[in-house]
């Protein structure tokens, strides 16, 4: 079953953006758990949620990625930018067992100058103090595109966070198409070479999401999504993506530049370009 699907807002609740996403064709969705420039989260409506795991049993959805906020830097050299890492988490990963089994995504950080090192190892901090044996999330370190000092442009610097989190089993990646080939990965010439890095340093198991986006910049140049078709990956490379046998079964989210009507036209592209459904 091809698993696609786009960003939506979260802001009318769960069962809504089930509605919506069948709308546009779409079997699984990315949100964002709060405003993503920071704040408190509204409450979860339990009646709702449970009246979107129904939704989604019933049409088959993927797993859902839950996005953290931007403003979540869990590697922070300011105590209390930290403080909010350490407190945002722990509350989205609680009020995700309202939908249990799905991902919750989120930037690895931006060091600010203390290094790769040290970045890392507050990252381990943060998973090592939130993440719970109990928990039904899995939680994803988004592949960055490595702009100003963030942690993850590196499959490398994504495979030491993971060994240093010590419920290693609840971590996964979210790999992001715009943000790896901006990190300079050759995804629209080398896709199997791209992945074969990937499986090497880091383990293709721990590969259980795709952000779907083109890019506006050539291959290692920084982070600007564009629309599928409409970039420097191009249309070729997105199919290749999509009908690789080691991707073929995650989640796509497009997080492109779209009103929901060019979401809809993106997902209907895209599954006539998916072999064999
Ligand atoms: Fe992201
Ligand atoms: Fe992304
Ligand atoms: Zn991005």
């Amino acid at each position: 079953m091809f698993s696609i699907g786009c960003h939506l807002s979260s802001s009318g609740g769960y069962r809504k953006m089930g509605e919506t996403a069948l709308e546009l064709g779409a079997t699984t969705f990315q949100f964002f758990t709060r405003n993503p420039r920071g704040g408190t989260a509204k409450a979860v409506d339990p009646a709702d949620a449970a009246a979107f795991c129904a939704l989604a049993a019933e049409h088959g959805f993927g797993k859902l990625v839950a996005h953290a906020p931007y403003t979540l830097n869990p590697c922070a050299a300011d105590a209390r930018v930290r403080e909010f890492a350490f407190q945002t988490m722990a509350d989205d990963l609680a009020r995700l067992e309202f939908v249990p089994g799905n991902y919750y995504n989120f930037h690895p950080g931006s060091h600010v100058g203390q290094g790769i090192e040290i970045g890392v190892a507050k990252i381990c901090e943060v998973l090592n103090t939130v993440l719970r044996k109990d928990q039904s999330t899995i939680v994803l370190l988004e592949t960055m595109a490595g702009k100003g000092s963030e942690v993850g442009g590196r499959f490398e610097e994504l495979a030491a966070i993971i060994d240093g989190t010590v419920l290693s089993e609840k971590v996964g990646v979210c790999l992001d198409t715009c943000h790896v080939n901006d990190g300079g990965y050759d995804i629209v010439g080398d896709l199997d070479g791209v992945l074969e890095e990937f499986d090497r340093v880091i383990g293709l198991s721990r590969l259980k999401a795709i952000h779907l986006n083109d890019s506006l910049n050539p291959r290692g140049a920084k982070d600007r999504h564009a629309r599928i078709g409409e970039g420097t990956i191009g249309l070729e490379a997105m199919a290749r993506l999509i009908n690789h046998p080691a991707l073929a079964d995650l989640p796509f989210c497009l997080e492109t530049p779209n009103e929901l009507d060019g979401y809809a036209r993106e997902i209907a592209l895209l599954k006539s370009l998916r072999k064999g459904e």
